[in-house]
């Protein structure tokens, strides 16, 4: 990991690292999806953030048979699905569940496990419409990895607006310039959906210590000193440390997710639905799903 560069001379944070997303690819049969950033690219870089997904903006047509992921495990971290466009239902073995819709975001922490299923809501199915989601992988540290499943839904009503510049920042997590955000989390992060409302800069006063992670996900963006693009679907990484302030640069309608959290600092092994800390631990997760400790659903 980089250690050495901090900030310019104007103060501003400096962007060391890109990443585009991976090739287009469905997850059931209702996310057409790319994967932004995964743990094998850098899971040190990233954490406490696992892996990004964003299913741009597509349309459906009306259906009578509900599309989506049928019942499937998670274990060792949390999924936080971001809605901008159609709804979500889901359901899990814990007895949580709920509907999401535009501006809507739902935290499942996963913890010791739960089975669910993620489906596009009965009403969207029969009505069609555009669709366009992000699904966040957080991590949670090893001692809390084995906690108890948990279900937090957040209504757009209940984010905090920030104006930052020529941006506003609705604040899903986490403390910004006065503000606090409504999600729970395990360890302290800060979560911002930006989107600009004129061509401008946004700065962002976020901990200089913490992974801080800017996702595009349209429009054009430009960021840290010097100012380097973040293509639409790329993920651009902040060089830790300074006193520096995270710079962005957008036009009117980009939109971009700001990830900044404190890094956990353990090891990080990922297979499939599971986030662990060894392989043994993943052993044993496959095993605990096979004979049904995860739960099913009703
Ligand atoms: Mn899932």
């Amino acid at each position: 990991m980089e250690t050495t560069t901090q900030t310019t001379a104007n103060g501003f944070r400096r962007l060391h690292t890109l990443y585009a997303a991976g090739p287009e690819h469905w997850v059931g049969d209702g996310f057409r999806v790319r994967t932004v950033f995964h743990p094998s690219l850098n899971a040190g870089l990233l954490s406490p953030f696992v892996l990004l997904d964003h299913a741009a903006r597509m349309h459906f047509e009306p259906s009578t048979v509900q599309r989506g992921v049928g019942e499937h495990p998670h274990r060792g971290f949390e999924t936080v699905t971001f809605a901008f466009a159609g709804e979500v239902e889901h359901r899990d073995s814990s007895g949580g569940g709920g509907r999401i819709g535009p501006g809507d975001v739902q935290w499942m922490t996963a913890a010791s496990g739960v089975v669910h299923e993620e489906m596009h809501s009965r009403a969207f199915t029969e009505a069609g419409g555009d669709f366009e989601m992000v699904q966040l992988w957080v991590n949670l540290p090893a001692a809390e990895k084995m906690g108890k499943p948990g279900y937090q839904s957040l209504l757009d009503g209940q984010f905090p607006r920030t104006k930052l510049g020529a941006a506003t920042g609705r604040l899903i997590a986490g403390h910004l310039h006065g503000e606090t955000g409504p999600a729970k989390t395990h360890t302290p992060m800060t979560i911002v959906d930006l989107n600009f409302d004129e061509d401008g800069d946004a700065h962002m006063e976020l901990p200089s210590e913490w992974t801080t992670l800017v996702c595009s996900l349209e429009g054009e963006l430009t960021a840290g000193d010097p100012l380097r693009p973040i293509p639409p679907e790329q993920v651009g990484a902040f060089a830790r440390g300074g006193s520096g302030i995270t710079r962005l640069r957008g036009s009117r309608g980009s939109h971009a997710l700001v990830l900044a959290g404190q890094p956990l600092n353990e090891p990080v092994v990922a297979h499939g639905p599971f986030v662990m800390n060894n392989h043994d631990e993943i052993v044993t997760a496959m095993r605990d799903y096979q004979s049904g400790k995860m739960g099913s659903l009703p």
